[in-house]
């Protein structure tokens, strides 16, 4: 039998309240995980905003999903990791947290991020395995999930956004066919979008431009590789930000741009943002039911696409790992996780990492320590 806390959410304006859960066993192919740190990340701040309609379990939900662990309980089953490395109670490590289904066209097809079934409905408390999130004292890895053994060099604050803000900028770049020499956009300066600039730079980048309104935001984005950066409050005009753009890729826009803000009012301009034949890169907005208007023509015209891309396959998470640590010395990875929080303190973590309508932030990313 095991026990240990959890924070339940129960809807956009409540606190989160911390609630005792049992589980009896782990089943064989499952791994229980201890969770060491769990990042507040943006779409969390979605869901907590109330962004967009979501519908909750009666008994609340348990959310979170960006973190890392040491192995609690193996399966009987379970000897290895993902990459047939051994793996034992007490082993550090980084894990998807969904599950393709194996069983439908995206993963017949060898495309997991795809998959419609990899992520479920949200599960309150009472419904089995109860350790549904990164917000708890445990994480149950269900049955096949992804894991991979976390290299010693790497810390747990390098570790904890691995398997969300940095697997998602890999796979978005990869998916997106952004290559050696190529120049991007971002548009966003948090967590996804300064990690975006430092794995573009790595990726050969010619030019990484990063577009926000917080200037502490886009310092960060400088130190993590940014070549050059826009603060939409100082560049108000539209127009004037494309130009710059045009100016900074050799008067032709950039081959990728990305939406890694999280508001659909970028998108336009993003597109814009482009050379002809670029490709846009959709990550940020995955609230349901945000809208944006957008003239085909342009699409069209510029024979520019759009990429949309949600999670990764779990290929990502190890090379994610390797460019932790052979890029440890070259940018300021220890900067991402700027707050910690107990869990008793969740609802304090959520407040300042609030950022959206503020003019200044301090925080870059907060993780709880439950
Ligand atoms: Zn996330
Ligand atoms: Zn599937």
């Amino acid at each position: 039998m095991i026990r240990g806390k959890a924070a339940v959410f129960f809807g956009p304006g409540r606190p989160l309240e911390i609630r005792e859960l049992t589980l009896a066993d782990v089943e064989p192919d499952a791994i229980l995980i201890r969770v060491s740190l769990a990042n507040v990340c943006g779409s969390d701040l979605h869901f907590w905003r109330g962004d967009a309609p979501l519908k909750l379990p009666a008994d609340g939900w348990i959310f979170g999903h960006e973190m890392t662990g040491r192995v609690a309980r193996l399966g009987v089953r379970v000897k290895t990791d993902s990459l047939g490395q051994p793996l034992k109670e007490g082993d550090r490590v980084a894990y998807a947290y969904f599950y393709p289904c194996g069983r439908c066209p995206a993963c017949l097809g060898k495309e997991p991020a795809a998959c419609l079934f990899k992520v479920g409905r949200p599960l309150g408390p009472s419904e089995f395995p109860h350790f549904h999130g990164a917000f708890a004292e445990y994480y149950y890895l269900k049955p096949g999930g992804a894991i991979f053994t976390v290299p010693d060099a790497l810390a747990d604050d390098l570790v904890a956004p691995v398997n969300c803000a940095l697997s998602q900028v890999i796979f978005g770049l990869h998916k997106a066919g952004f290559r050696f020499g190529d120049t991007l956009v971002i548009q966003g300066a948090g967590g996804l979008g300064v990690q975006a600039a430092a794995v573009a730079k790595d990726l050969g980048a010619q030019t990484v431009i990063v577009v926000d309104q917080i200037p502490g935001r886009l310092e960060l984005a400088k130190a993590f590789g940014a070549d050059h950066t826009i603060n939409v409050k100082e560049v108000a005009d539209r127009r004037e930000r494309v130009k710059l753009v045009r100016q900074w890729t050799g008067g032709v826009g950039a081959d990728v741009a990305c939406d890694l803000v999280g508001f659909p009012a970028v998108i336009p301009e993003g597109i814009e943002m482009l050379r002809s034949g670029g490709t846009y890169l959709e990550i940020g907005t995955i609230s349901r039911g945000a809208k944006v208007e957008l003239e085909p023509a342009l699409l069209v015209w510029g024979t520019k696409k759009i990429v949309g891309v949600i999670q990764y396959d779990p290929w990502v998470i190890p090379r994610a790992l390797d460019f932790l640590v052979r890029t440890r010395e070259r940018w300021p990875w220890h900067r991402i996780l700027s707050h910690k929080y107990p869990l008793e303190q969740i609802n304090e973590a959520f407040e300042a990492s609030e950022w959206h309508n503020r003019e200044t932030t301090t925080i870059t990313r907060a993780a709880l320590t439950p």
